[in-house]
């Protein structure tokens, strides 16, 4: 096919930038990519903080399903640029990635730093131009962007395509603010506000809680809601719940505060022992010993466990073999509100996707595309994420290929 090269200008050097820069310069485009931090791709490098989970291992089929309602949009685009190509992608880029025993995919080296240091030369290597410290701010009447540099000198730029990449809006430290959203708005582009996903919830703990037991984590419990069930671990902080098992239900658990002012959950604190057998073995225990001991010892309860149990049993009911069996496996807890977006780990809302065609070109704006986590969609953690962000931005890549010839 006949190379023709056109200038693009991405807006934002994240995952998902980057892999559209990636794609188009392979292409033979021109690319310039504008990045309002002083170095690129700062929340990857967060993310890599704690261990960099890429992609995951499972069925593409169970994969989709992650993305909730857009499953069946991003069913053709993961098995365009699959977990396993992201992984060859890794591979081609000297950074060899492991299957963890979960099934979560993690570069050897677990961090994002050599990873995104072998990809930036490479993106050099091949022509991109990278722009730091330059801001977007806009559009003139003509639709060209407006970017700010560093001294506040706004200019005017052209674009044969522009794709923007600009991330959702926590940890805004990072650089992906969400203050794109106006200036969309503006331009009749439909958002769906943007709120907090996989993340934390508040609760009114009752008065007496033992303060002791704030920022311990709970291990091997699960947690559920109507009827989903997750297990895994909680992290209990003087606000509410963290953690693991309370990311995996948080669209549920928010959505239902949103619909209701509320979400009760149940916690089974006990999750491999039957109701039954727990009674039975409290009924059974030596007289004299008590409940607590007991627990603790015989059952394997740790003290936070112990604690939280305490605080939503009256003395009575916490010496009722039965009532205190059956709190132990289903434990209530109200939760009233979500944690702020700045210290999530993604964003729910964003640009709805009937604002754009299925190349995610805007409708009000031709020859712009928006890919990663500015639209309208939510993952949990994983792996989906950024296995999300990197399969749109090579599709929309494709697209704005597409579109130029
Ligand atoms: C603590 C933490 C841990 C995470 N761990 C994982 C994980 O292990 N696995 C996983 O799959 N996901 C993880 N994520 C989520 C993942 O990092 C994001 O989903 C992903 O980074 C989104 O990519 P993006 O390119 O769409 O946006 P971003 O990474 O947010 O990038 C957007 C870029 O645009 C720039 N920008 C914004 N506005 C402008 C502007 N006006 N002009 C110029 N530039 C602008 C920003 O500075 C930023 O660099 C984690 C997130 C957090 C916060």
């Amino acid at each position: 096919m006949k190379k023709i090269s056109k200038h693009i200008v991405i807006i934002g050097g994240g995952p998902a930038g980057l892999m559209a820069a990636h794609q188009l310069l392979s292409f033979g485009h021109r690319v310039s990519l504008y990045e309002a931090k002083p170095s690129i791709a700062r929340k990857f490098q967060l993310a890599g903080r704690g261990g960099l989970n890429l992609t995951h291992s499972e069925d593409l089929k169970d994969f989709a399903t992650k993305y909730y309602e857009n499953s069946s949009f991003f069913t053709p685009l993961l098995n365009n640029f699959t977990p396993q190509d992201l992984r060859e992608f890794c591979h081609g880029l000297g950074q060899d990635t492991f299957v963890g025993s979960s099934g979560r995919v993690f570069p050897r080296k677990f961090k994002a730093t050599e990873l995104l240091r072998e990809w930036i030369t490479k993106l050099n290597a091949n022509g991109l131009k990278i722009y730091t410290r330059y801001r977007w701010v806009g559009f003139d009447p003509n639709n060209n962007l407006l970017i700010s540099n560093e001294k506040g000198e706004v200019a005017s730029t052209s674009y044969d395509t522009a794709i923007f990449a600009l991330g959702g809006a926590s940890w805004p430290r990072m650089g992906s603010d969400g203050s794109w959203v106006d200036i969309f708005a503006k331009k009749n582009v439909e958002i769906t506000p943007l709120r907090p996903a996989n993340c934390g919830f508040e609760t009114n703990w009752p008065a007496h809680i033992s303060k002791k037991i704030f920022g311990h984590p709970l291990k091997n419990i699960s947690v559920s809601l109507d009827t989903k069930y997750v297990k895994g671990e909680i992290m209990l902080s003087e606000y509410g719940l963290e953690g693991g098992a309370i990311y995996a239900l948080s669209k549920k658990i928010r959505e239902k505060i949103e619909n209701t002012g509320e979400a009760q959950i149940l916690i089974d604190l006990k999750p491999n022992h039957p109701v039954e057998k727990i009674e039975r073995l409290l009924t059974q225990r030596n007289e004299g010993q008590s409940l607590s001991r007991f627990l603790k010892q015989e059952l394997h309860l740790a003290s936070p466990a112990l604690e939280l149990l305490k605080a939503y049993s009256s003395k009575e009911e916490f010496n009722s073999p039965g009532t205190v069996s059956r709190l132990l496996k289903s434990l209530p807890i109200t939760l009233t509100k979500t944690r702020p977006l700045e210290r999530a780990i993604s964003t729910a809302g964003g640009i709805k996707f009937s604002s754009c065609n299925s190349d995610l070109m805007l409708n009000e704006l031709p020859g712009v595309f928006v890919t990663g986590e500015m639209l309208d969609w939510e993952a949990p953690t994983g792996g989906y994420l950024l296995q999300g962000c990197f399969s749109m931005a090579v599709h929309v890549a494709k697209a704005a290929d597409e579109y130029l010839r």
